[in-house]
């Protein structure tokens, strides 16, 4: 007999359809579906919606708050969202072997999803030590900041880029090279530019100072040298219907190019009434460039919907100290999954199968994690969230279990809430409320 079976639900599985069926669930894994299955514990699902787990698959812990405790805290928000595995950017100046096996050894006992780690690449040392890295830590995945953060990240140029996209090229289809794509020269006169007009500004002024085209042009000049060099490139957070129309005509003759926008992108412009609370890098645009972004969510430009979660409180965001000294960043996981939800499926009319294959399938697929995570199938991981899309929930940034005193979303109602979630086999969170715990666990990768 079974440890546990979900019954009643409507299972939502990517590249199968909409399956009324029971899940049974042993030792954390999937290992029936079928109806009239029996476990020692039961969970009903009344006819809801049951999706795979949610990968958040672009996070950033320990920027501001002290990294062990945003394991803890972060991916507990992301668990009461309906996330239960997430893909963390990590990155500084020094070389990540040997000391990387700390920061995995701090995942232990700490988090509360399962994670997996991207590695930053911005030295020579650090492209050298690929190999090393995929076989000592299982890291696949690796970041470059064609446009870096001023005062926080360099910059790398064109020749760094290319270099380090046949560095991947040589080792196979299983490394991933992620790329911020901005340009920075552009980024810099246009900043420089705002500055000399402007003391303080707005959100809105804030966007001119990383217009669209300085992404549109990253794209195609990035996927530009993935042609040249072979390898799989992965474009973060897009946030602009250039780089939208740029990809739709770039990824046809390109498999190995994919694209993620983020759910804040789809969901807020840069004339939002949040202010500066809402300055971001890039920045957010205009309602035209949502619209894009949703569109390449339905026809399949966008292959993932990530966060970009950079948890701070608001003694950290300085969001009164105007459009040049306010951080950029926010924490965004507990309302990721409802985000898409209210704005996509029941505002837009996406389907609940897209949301399943953009917020889990393809995250998986493309990070070496699929099929143990990313589907609902025997042999998988018993990852699932219940989803009801008719509840709605005034966000409150005290309720989403995160250390952060805000949320870019408070105050406002979203309607598509998820009310189970069951992580590695067991009901860990219920109707908002954190109901058991399971340790979560680092997922090493393999490049083969
Ligand atoms: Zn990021």
């Amino acid at each position: 007999m079974a440890d546990l079976v979900i019954r009643e639900g409507k299972l939502v599985i990517p590249g199968t359809g909409i399956v009324e069926a029971d899940i049974a669930v042993e030792g954390g894994k999937i290992i029936a579906l079928g109806s009239g299955l029996t476990g020692r514990e039961e969970i009903i699902a009344s006819g809801k919606y049951v999706l795979p787990g949610i990968i958040d698959p672009h996070i950033h812990l320990g920027i501001f708050g002290d990294l062990a405790m945003e394991m803890e805290t972060e991916t507990r928000s992301g668990l009461m969202g309906g996330v239960t595995t997430v893909g963390c950017f990590m990155g500084g100046p020094n070389p990540y072997h040997p000391g990387f096996s700390d920061t995995i050894a701090l995942t232990e006992g700490k988090i509360n999803t399962d994670i997996f780690f991207h590695l930053g690449i911005m030295t020579p040392e650090q492209r050298q030590q690929i190999p090393r890295l995929i076989e000592e830590y299982g890291i696949t995945s690796f970041k470059l900041y064609m446009a870096g953060i001023p005062g926080l990240i360099p910059d790398v140029d064109d020749g760094f880029l290319l270099r380090t996209f046949e560095t991947a090229a040589a080792l196979g289809d299983g490394v991933t090279i992620c790329v911020h794509a901005e340009n920075p020269q552009i980024n810099a006169a246009s900043r420089s530019e705002v500055q000399g007009r402007l003391a303080d500004g707005t959100l809105a002024d804030w966007t001119d100072t990383q217009p669209n085209y300085s992404e549109e042009e990253a794209v195609r000049r990035a996927s530009y040298f993935a042609g040249l060099a072979g390898n799989r490139l992965y474009f973060v957070h897009i946030s602009t219907g250039e780089s939208i129309r740029a990809l739709a005509a770039i990824k046809p003759a390109n498999p190995k190019i994919f694209a993620e926008t983020t759910s804040p992108y789809l969901s807020i412009t840069k004339f939002s009434d949040k202010g500066l609370l809402a300055k971001m890098v890039p920045p957010f645009r205009e309602e035209a460039s949502v619209e894009a972004l949703w569109q390449g969510v339905k026809d399949g430009v966008v292959d993932t919907i990530g966060t970009d979660n950079v948890s701070q409180t608001l003694a950290v965001k300085q969001a009164d100290k105007g459009m040049w000294g306010a951080m950029p960043g926010y924490p965004a996981l507990g309302t990721h999954l409802p985000v898409v939800l209210h704005h996509g499926v029941n505002k837009r009319g996406v389907s609940l199968l897209k949301v399943a294959e953009l917020m889990s399938k393809k995250p998986a697929e493309i990070f070496g994690l699929y099929p143990q995570k990313g589907v609902i199938a025997p042999g998988s991981d018993a990852d699932l969230v219940v989803v009801d899309l008719d509840k709605t929930v005034r966000v409150d940034h005290k309720n989403l279990g995160s250390y952060c005193d805000f949320s870019l979303y408070d105050g406002e109602e979203l309607k598509g809430w998820p009310v189970m979630t069951i992580k590695s086999g067991r009901l860990v969170v219920k109707d908002g409320q954190v109901v058991g715990q399971v340790p979560g666990r680092y997922l090493r990768r393999s490049a083969s």
